[in-house]
């Protein structure tokens, strides 16, 4: 039996439930091939933003090292699915076709029909689970429905068992013998430069693979240095920007270069019980995202909560000198602006920064969450269809969550807490206490006078 595996978001060779799978099934090299389709085009499914491109590229030439190790072509395709796959299995003679389920919308909808079409043409089409702790629908209320609130959602989900990972799929021979009859009957593998995912001119990613290991065994690398190095420390150093305390592990799970049941039974290594339950948790909040956006697909466009569509917040064409110079680092807060200059230098920001630059946005400038959250997606290396949208909507009080609605971060304060000495900001704003450093963008405690009114008259009450 001949398997094609369809990656998406699951590009690691171990811990693999579909290619492990397809091993049971296989009986000679070239019995299992792997391709991954970049699709910008089918409706409603988001092109990657430059930053996760960037990642994508790198993650696809370490897959295809690793699948090479295993005897398993990787081959690389542009275009529709609905078209591509059925046609690569009659070309290659696969008799199966597996994949990771995704979540979204648009995803579940597109992979619905393909699997129809495969299914009329007499092939078998299997999918599994591989990118979250539980599948969304199996965590459910006391009256069968989703959660919106966290802290059962976790309590629910934290009492089931996490399988533990299993290895890469055992070689059946060697990478040639398995390309060769694929060259045979004409297929080729596709050049994974094709995609054009890298940036050219200017190329603004050149420092990154410096700062970035986008591959599998990076992945395993960062999990391994994060558990003995500095975890015992997550439950009092996490909250610091400057303490550099957290995984960093977020893009290798976005793109499945990890698995969360690796990372989860690798955290039970953490000697420190409190650290490693708080860190634990952050995986929750991940499961958690992609909980509400399997129930709530519409969530990355629209508030989760009705009242939110009157909220008189603007658009960036409203006010674009506003939102340049926050998405510049500008905006004279000096910790919301290290926070958007090492975004924009890195790909990433800490969590701590990402809500009080997205508080700072929403609440005083009065901005649109949907602009934020569309510059985060463009430029974060995690840039996730469920973490982004969520945790914008969380921190704008338009979400599920009824947290205190009224939460806005004042990023003076913020900075006196979380970055007391300076250390994080003076990495990335140096000159904040010189007179190059622009005077705050707005009055902090008029702005949030403002906010409070217009959130009090959505609620009837102002
Ligand atoms: P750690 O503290 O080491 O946490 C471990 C893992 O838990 C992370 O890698 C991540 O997978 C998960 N996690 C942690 N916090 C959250 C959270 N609040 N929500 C969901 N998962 C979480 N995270 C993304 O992965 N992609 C995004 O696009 C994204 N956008 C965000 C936008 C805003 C406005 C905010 C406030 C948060 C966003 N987050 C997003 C969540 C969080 O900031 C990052 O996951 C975290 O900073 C990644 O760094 P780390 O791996 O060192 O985290």
């Amino acid at each position: 039996t001949r398997t094609l595996h369809w990656f998406r978001d699951d590009l690691r060779a171990a811990d693999n439930p579909s290619l492990l799978a397809a091993r049971k099934h296989a009986e000679a090299p070239g019995d299992i091939l792997g391709v991954y389709i970049l699709d910008e085009h089918t409706p409603g499914i988001r092109p990657l933003g430059g930053a996760a491109k960037w990642w994508l590229h790198q993650a696809l030439c370490s897959l295809r090292e690793n699948l090479a190790a295993c005897g398993i072509p990787l081959l690389i395709r542009q275009g529709g699915p609905h078209a591509l796959l059925p046609a690569l299995a009659a070309d290659t003679g696969a008799d199966r076709v597996h994949w990771s389920r995704r979540y979204g919308g648009a995803e579940r909808e597109l992979d619905a029909g393909v699997k129809r079409e495969l299914r009329d043409r007499g092939l078998t089409a299997e999918s599994f689970s591989a990118t979250l702790l539980h599948e969304p629908w199996t965590i459910q209320t006391t009256t069968g429905g989703p959660y919106k609130v966290f802290t059962p959602f976790w309590k629910a989900l934290s009492q089931r068992d996490i399988p533990p990972p299993q290895d890469a799929p055992q070689p059946l021979g060697e990478l040639n013998q398995s390309t060769s009859a694929l060259t045979e009957s004409g297929v080729s593998l596709g050049e994974i430069e094709s995609l054009s995912l890298q940036p050219t001119a200017p190329n603004w990613a050149h420092t990154w693979p410096t700062i970035w290991d986008p591959t599998e065994a990076g992945g395993h690398h960062r999990l391994e240095t994060f558990i003995e190095e500095q975890a015992a420390s997550y439950h009092d150093q996490a909250q610091y920007p400057g303490a550099g305390a957290t995984s960093r592990l977020s893009a290798y799970l976005r793109f499945g270069q990890l698995s969360p049941q690796q990372v989860w039974h690798s955290a039970g290594a953490v000697p420190h019980a409190e650290s490693k339950t708080r860190f634990r948790t952050e995986l929750g909040w991940r499961d958690f995202s992609w909980h509400l956006l399997y129930h709530f697909p519409e969530l990355p466009r629209s508030n989760m909560r009705a009242e939110f569509d009157n909220y008189p917040w603007k658009v960036p064409e409203e006010d674009p000198q506003t939102f340049r110079a926050w998405t510049a680092g500008q905006t004279g807060f000096p910790l919301a602006d290290a926070g958007l200059r090492e975004l924009w230098a890195t790909g990433h920001m800490h969590n701590r920064v990402r809500m009080v630059t997205a508080s700072l946005l929403v609440k005083n400038l009065g901005i649109h969450w949907r602009a934020g959250e569309a510059w985060f997606w463009d430029t974060l290396v995690d840039a996730d269809a469920a973490s982004n949208p969520v945790n914008w909507q969380w921190v704008a009080g338009s979400g599920a969550d009824a947290a205190p609605y009224f939460r806005i971060f004042n990023p003076e304060r913020q900075q006196k807490r979380f970055d007391p000495d300076f250390r994080y900001i003076r990495t990335w704003v140096p000159e904040h206490d010189s007179a190059e450093y622009p005077e705050p963008l707005v009055d902090l405690q008029l702005s949030r006078q403002n906010a409070l009114a217009d959130y009090a008259a959505l609620r009837g009450d102002g």
